[in-house]
C-alpha cells in the first residue's frame, strides 16, 4: 500500500538531543515471518541535520502492515477469525489452548494480531470443523475443570475406548 507523501515536520532527534526538522520516508522493506519473506511499505522520518532514522509518530506498530501482508501471502487466519473459531467452541482462551496443547498466551496473541505459522493455522482450522471440539473434549477433557467445559456439554465415551459388552 502506498502512502501519500507527507511534509517535513519537527521531531525530537535523540542523536542531536534536540528538536530537528525531519523529512518523511516510505520504503519497501522485507521481513522474514515464520519462514516467509514479505515486503511491506514502512514509513519513518529522517533527521535533516544528522541523518538519524526517527520513528513515524503516526504509526503505532510498524509491524502491522508486514503482518497483514504475511496473512495475505500465507493465507493464514486473521485475529478475528481465530477469536470466532474459539468463541464458537464455547471455550475460554485457557480451555481452548489446553485442548489444543497450545499455551493460553499464544492463543491470546493470535487473537490480538500475532502472525500464525502454517502448523498452528492448520490446527485452528481443524478445531473449527464440526465434531472436532467434542472429540478433543472426550480425549483430553480431564485436563479441564468442569466449569471450563463447553456449555451444555454431555460426557460420552472416550474415542478408542473399548465398546461396552452387553
Ligand atoms: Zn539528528
Amino acid at each position: 500500500m502506498m502512502h501519500p507523501a507527507r511534509p517535513d515536520r519537527e521531531l525530537f532527534c535523540p542523536r542531536c538531543m534536540q528538536a530537528r526538522v525531519a523529512s518523511w520516508r516510505s520504503e519497501l522493506e522485507e521481513h522474514q515471518i515464520h519462514g516467509i519473506t514479505v515486503a511491506s511499505q514502512d514509513t519513518h522520518y529522517v533527521c535533516t541535520a544528522c541523518g538519524e532514522e526517527l520513528d513515524d509518530p503516526d504509526v503505532e506498530d510498524s509491524m502491522v502492515a508486514a503482518y497483514d501482508e504475511y496473512r495475505r501471502v500465507s493465507r493464514t487466519l486473521s485475529p478475528s477469525e481465530v477469536r470466532r473459531i474459539r468463541e464458537r467452541s464455547g471455550l475460554s482462551q485457557v480451555a481452548f489452548a489446553t485442548l489444543l496443547g497450545m499455551s493460553p498466551a499464544t492463543i491470546n496473541m493470535f487473537e490480538h494480531g500475532s502472525p500464525i505459522a502454517i502448523k498452528e493455522d492448520c490446527m485452528l482450522r481443524m478445531a473449527a470443523m464440526p465434531g472436532a471440539i467434542e472429540m478433543l473434549v472426550r480425549l483430553h477433557g480431564d485436563r479441564l475443570r468442569p466449569r471450563q467445559l463447553p456449555r451444555g456439554w454431555k460426557p460420552g465415551p472416550r474415542p478408542g475406548s473399548a465398546p461396552r459388552k452387553a
